[in-house]
């Protein structure tokens, strides 16, 4: 998606450990309009997929969902970052390691939030080497939904994530692909795409 490219380009920073800031228009302030445009491109993309339900992962992933939820007309449900030991029986429970944080979480949402009758598109901000796909996934496991696809706004095709999800047979729709970053001289690589 050149729009995104050309802005990742003009406002992206690139800091040593392969992460990709974009505070300004995509994790802290948020560029609604641009927003806008990322979700009529993932409707382009996942249009006739009988899509009724957008799951993401807390905090990032839900600006880009509920814009996005608005082009498909569809409610979004977000995983949440458990943050007690929650017992419950109530919830389906995945775990994820965070790139940026190097930690491990646990993630749950309410079983209410995921029947078997649910088609999802899972939606993210980034994607690296795969692990909050990856969590996201089982939690759909448990519940017996059915998954159309995952989209993602940046995708770092030179971490694993991507060729992970898409060897599970998983389609992955990423608005950017970057080959390659340069922490030294600030410089980003996108992958050609059709
Ligand atoms: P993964 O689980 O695929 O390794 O990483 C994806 C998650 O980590 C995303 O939800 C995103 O919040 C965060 N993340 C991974 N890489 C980056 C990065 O380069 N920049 C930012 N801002 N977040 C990242």
């Amino acid at each position: 998606m050149q729009l995104l490219e050309e802005r990742i380009r003009k406002d992206g920073v690139v800091r040593e450990g392969n992460v990709l800031k974009v505070d300004s228009f995509l994790n802290h302030q948020i560029d609604v309009s641009l927003f806008q445009e990322i979700g009529r491109e993932f409707l382009r993309r996942y249009d006739a997929c009988s899509i009724n339900k957008i799951l993401t992962i807390e905090a990032s992933g839900i600006g880009i969902a509920c814009i996005t939820a608005q082009y498909f007309q569809v409610p979004v449900v977000f995983a949440k970052k458990n943050k007690t030991s929650n017992l419950s029986a109530d919830v389906y429970r995945g775990r994820v390691h965070s790139f940026t944080h190097n930690r491990d979480y646990e993630i749950v949402v309410g079983r209410d939030f995921l029947l078997p009758s649910d088609r999802l598109l899972i939606l993210d901000d980034f994607l690296a080497n795969g692990s909050a796909l990856e969590g996201l996934l089982e939690v759909v496991d448990q519940s017996g939904a059915s998954v159309a696809g995952a989209g993602i706004v940046i995708e770092k095709g030179f971490q694993e994530g991507g060729a992970k999800i898409r060897a599970r047979g998983i389609r992955v729709e990423s608005l950017a692909i970057i080959d390659s970053m340069d922490e030294k001289n600030g410089t980003i690589c996108f992958r050609t795409t059709s």
